[in-house]
């Protein structure tokens, strides 16, 4: 249920947020959100996407990580108003060791392997992964996993 994971780390980054005097949304699912895989790939999936968050805005940083459904998919989305990445990589981040040079010139040590890592954890599950620039500035990062297609009595839906 990504709920769960949902509240799980929303635990974690209120926490971390707090500590580094930034703002921090949860906007879990108004229901389940059922889906097929394995918890602990995911929970590492959303801890990537909650440090870069983090790790790419300032002190007035304002994150968000909302989880939402449609009638197949889980979406997890990643929000944040930080420097942003430019349009032009935003397909390249997903690449291993790739860092934007505003990311290269900051102190922070990274390596550039955490986005492929969530891409690579994305793909295991069936789902899809994208970056997009937020009009306000700050980036997006959304996750799609396919819903499972089982009914509680462990039939496939689509055999109903
Ligand atoms: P690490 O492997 O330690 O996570 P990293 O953050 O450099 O290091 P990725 O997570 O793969 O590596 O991210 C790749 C690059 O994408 C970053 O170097 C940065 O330029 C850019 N990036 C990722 N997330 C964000 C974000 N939320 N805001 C702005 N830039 C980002």
């Amino acid at each position: 249920d990504l709920r769960k994971l949902g509240d799980d780390i929303a635990i974690i980054y209120g926490e971390f947020a707090m500590i580094q005097n930034k703002r921090f949304r949860y906007v879990p699912p108004s229901e389940e959100v059922v889906i097929e895989g394995n918890y602990e790939n995911l929970h590492q999936l959303l801890i990537i996407l909650m440090d870069n968050a983090l790790k790419y805005t300032k002190d007035e940083g304002d994150i968000e990580l909302s989880i939402t459904s449609n009638k197949d998919k889980g979406i997890i989305r990643v929000s944040d108003n930080g420097v942003g990445i430019k349009e032009e990589n935003l397909n390249k981040v997903f690449t291993r060791f790739f860092r934007e040079d505003k990311a290269r010139n900051r102190n922070n040590g990274g390596t550039g392997l955490g986005l492929s890592i969530a891409k690579w954890i994305t793909d295991c599950h069936g789902g899809t992964i994208s970056a997009q620039r937020r009009k306000e500035g700050g980036t997006i990062i959304e996750v799609q996993l396919p819903k499972e297609n089982r009914n509680r009595n462990g039939k496939p839906k689509d055999m109903e």
